[in-house]
């Protein structure tokens, strides 16, 4: 069910829950202000997650409240962790799902990382 991007933060979201490590994932990267991990239903050969450490709903949220360090912070983290997985050369791509049209379902930000194939035209 896409989520309303300007609702409050849910402590009890599920990635809340696996920041706490309350939820099993498989990790591939963390720092100060972000982690990521595997997504549970790849959607291509490489399918991860990144997500900020700090409670943000969405991409609105973040880049409304987040301060200069965590935005920065973040942004560099995502960058790194595709670097880190060998994705610049040939390439990936990046996604951040935000409230009900942008068909959002958890209610914490993350931004997709694609990769593995060509991944064809931008919008289905
Ligand atoms: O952008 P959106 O909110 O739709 O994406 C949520 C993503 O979280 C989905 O790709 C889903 O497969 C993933 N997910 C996950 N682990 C969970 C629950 C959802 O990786 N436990």
């Amino acid at each position: 069910m896409p989520i309303d991007a300007t609702q409050p933060y849910d402590d009890d979201n599920l990635f809340a829950k696996i920041l706490r490590d309350e939820i099993p994932s498989k990790r591939v990267y963390e720092d100060d202000y972000a982690i990521a991990f595997h997504d549970i239903a790849p959607q291509a050969p490489t399918h991860l997650l990144v997500i900020p450490r700090g409670r943000y709903v969405s991409w609105d949220d973040f880049s409304t409240r987040a301060s200069e360090a965590e935005i920065a912070g973040f942004v560099r983290a995502v960058g790194t962790v595709a670097r880190a997985a060998g994705m610049v050369e040939p390439g990936y791509r990046l996604l951040a799902n935000t409230g009900g049209h942008g068909g959002q379902e958890v209610p914490h930000l993350h931004v997709h990382i694609f990769a593995g194939r060509p991944l064809g035209p931008m919008l289905a």
